[in-house]
């Protein structure tokens, strides 16, 4: 059977942007600062310095993703701390820890957390009602599906 697992009020939010991304995400967590600030975030090292630098945010600054940051986060998804990721990869530039990028974006669909990858996405992910609500996110059972 599926289980579901509790969202609170307050999310936990990976923010992470490749570097030719990062103005972008400095943009909509500018414009987002004051809902951002309510919720526990993280971030690889070099967009976390970023947002901690030029907007003041309280950020849990992990290692830089091509030193493993982004598989940090993904431990910490697959762990059930991380519950939200707004993920800003470059889609023109190949990266040395493309590997790592995939990973983490694997489990962010396998424990089902809500994740944007662009401006649009995130815009229409923080307006939501149940940014500020509880919600059920429905884990679907794998185990069975494995036989382990
Ligand atoms: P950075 O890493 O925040 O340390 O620049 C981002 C990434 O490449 O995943």
């Amino acid at each position: 059977m599926n289980k579901a697992i509790p969202m609170q009020e307050v999310k936990h939010i990976a923010l992470v942007a490749h570097d030719n991304r990062k103005e972008d995400l400095l943009e909509w967590a500018h414009f987002n600062r004051s809902t951002l600030a309510k919720h526990h975030l993280y971030s690889t090292s070099g967009t976390g310095k970023m947002l901690i630098e030029k907007l003041d945010l309280q950020i849990m600054n992990l290692l830089s993703g091509p030193l493993g940051g982004d598989q940090q986060i993904g431990a910490r998804i697959a762990e059930g701390e991380i519950d939200f990721m707004i993920f800003f990869w470059d889609p023109l530039e190949p990266m040395p820890h493309d590997p790592d990028v995939k990973a983490l974006l694997r489990i962010a669909v396998l424990y089902n957390i809500p994740v944007a990858n662009n401006r649009a996405t995130a815009d229409f992910l923080i307006s939501s009602p149940l940014m500020n609500s509880k919600y059920d996110r429905k884990q679907t059972n794998y185990k069975n599906r494995l036989g382990r």
